[in-house]
């Protein structure tokens, strides 16, 4: 859909590099999610950022801004306006906010909080329309060579990661494309997106510590101390002890302190971490509740997969995965069904009851951003399927899956029909995951 500028009424309307636009408040991603739904459904803009004439610190429209930003546009349509024209109502009555506080929050931080204050404009705020093309959404595109200056490049710098049919899975009227997100470089898995994403956030928030604590189920654990070692910063993980012995050592490696603590999930373990790292005045980044995780699967890894298949001329008719944080997938289904509507089926993946699948869990033990969108299905799997999922690809295919994506294979054979676009998300690769396979081969006889 191309819609060109109709209105740019008396010039009060002007395109603005987007870093040029100041953001000096937090906003509140839940309430971003409905304004970046409704850009990408309708391929518009329908309101302009209004800022503040000599400093480009943004007064009205922090969630188009915020949304505008996870859709990698380069420029914002912005109104100008003078600061005479401001009004600023507190509603903070211990330190009121003033326009000077919104303005040094915009140029130098720190963001202040979400519906700290409230703006009048002593001015019409005239609709626009502006087509999200006009905007320059940013390509993704890697570098050729794959030259990087730094590790960190090698991470954001490498995206997208790839997307390869599964050909001995697909026939005339079926293509099945598997996400290989194990193409990331620390942890091998999908969470260096997360890790990037929360470390990089807190920076910028000015809260990242010398130490950092977090709950892992090894994943995020790794790509955190990854970072947190470029940083000259250092990590403590409380690992639950049904995790696979393998990672204290991945871990150790990376100089990381691991603490296992006796409990089945890794969730569980959040608690305790958040109290721990409160008595030691360490940094908890909590991937359950850091909405940096939705955020960075909502601007790329969504994202990615919509240009990969429209690059090859097709999309999506289901994408399925498995439920975590249920970070990757609800950023999918809100991209998807913000962008297609329910032409796209999205579908999770969890443990059938009782079982253990690493990364994976079932909805019911809590889960944040799942609640913010929708799922048409969610099927259950068991630790069993998951490794002859395994086993499939590898037999068919040649690619040695993690259990999760094991587990979205299962799923997928068994929903699947003869006909469509399905995409599956493989988390990560099987090679932490030697202890399970071991584990599976013995109860077969077969070691
Ligand atoms: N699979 C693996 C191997 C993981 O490590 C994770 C997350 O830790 C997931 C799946 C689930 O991803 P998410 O947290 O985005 O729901």
């Amino acid at each position: 859909m191309v819609i060109t500028i109709v209105m740019y009424m008396d010039n009060m309307f002007s395109l603005l590099d987007i870093s040029e636009v100041k953001q000096p408040v937090k906003a509140d991603l839940k309430s971003v999610i409905p304004v970046y739904s409704k850009i990408l459904n309708e391929g518009v803009v329908r309101e302009p950022i209004v800022v503040e004439e000599t400093t480009n610190v943004a007064l009205k429209g922090y969630e188009t801004l915020e949304a505008l930003n996870l859709l990698s546009v380069e420029k914002v349509p912005v109104m100008k306006i003078d600061r005479s024209k401001v009004e600023v109502r507190s509603l903070h009555t211990v330190s009121p906010v003033r326009l000077e506080d919104i303005l040094i929050a915009g140029l130098r931080g720190p963001k202040l909080p979400y519906n700290s204050f409230k703006i009048q404009i002593d001015a019409q705020i005239p609709a626009l329309e502006v087509s999200l093309s006009d905007l320059n959404v940013r390509d993704i595109k890697r570098s050729n060579l794959r030259v990087y200056y730094d590790t960190l490049e090698l991470l954001y710098k490498d995206w997208p990661t790839p997307l390869v049919r599964l050909r001995s899975f697909s026939s005339a009227n079926r293509d099945v494309w598997a996400k290989l997100e194990w193409a990331n470089p620390y942890s091998n898995s999908i969470k260096d997106r997360v890790g990037w994403s929360m470390m990089m956030a807190a920076l910028e928030d000015g809260i990242l510590g010398d130490i950092i604590y977090e709950a892992t189920s090894t994943n995020t654990g790794i790509a955190i101390t990854a970072i947190a070692n470029l940083l000259g910063k250092r990590t403590k993980l409380f690992l639950p002890k049904t995790i696979q012995r393998a990672s204290d050592f991945f871990l150790k490696v990376l100089g990381a302190d691991v603490i296992r603590l006796p409990v089945g999930l890794t969730v569980e373990a959040i608690g305790e971490v958040d109290a721990r790292s409160k008595t030691d005045g360490a940094t908890h980044l909590n991937q359950f509740e850091n909405d940096a995780n939705l955020k960075v699967h909502l601007k790329y890894t969504a994202r990615e997969i919509d240009e990969q298949l429209k690059s090859v001329g097709l999309k999506p008719d289901c994408i399925i995965g498995g439920l975590g944080t249920s970070g990757h997938m609800s950023a999918i289904s809100i991209y998807f069904k913000s962008k297609y509507g329910s032409s796209v089926k999205v579908i999770s993946v969890q443990p059938a009851p009782n079982e253990v699948i690493p990364g994976i869990r079932r909805i019911e033990t809590g889960m944040k951003w799942i609640h913010w969108t929708e799922f048409d299905q969610i099927v259950d799997v068991t630790r069993r399927e998951a490794i002859e999922g395994v086993l499939a690809v590898a037999r068919k295919e040649g690619l040695i899956i993690g259990l999760s994506a094991g587990a979205v294979f299962s799923a997928f054979n068994r929903i699947a029909r003869d006909e469509g676009v399905y995409v599956l998300i493989f988390p990560d690769s099987g090679y932490k995951y030697s202890e399970q396979f071991e584990e599976y081969f013995r109860g077969l006889g077969e070691f």
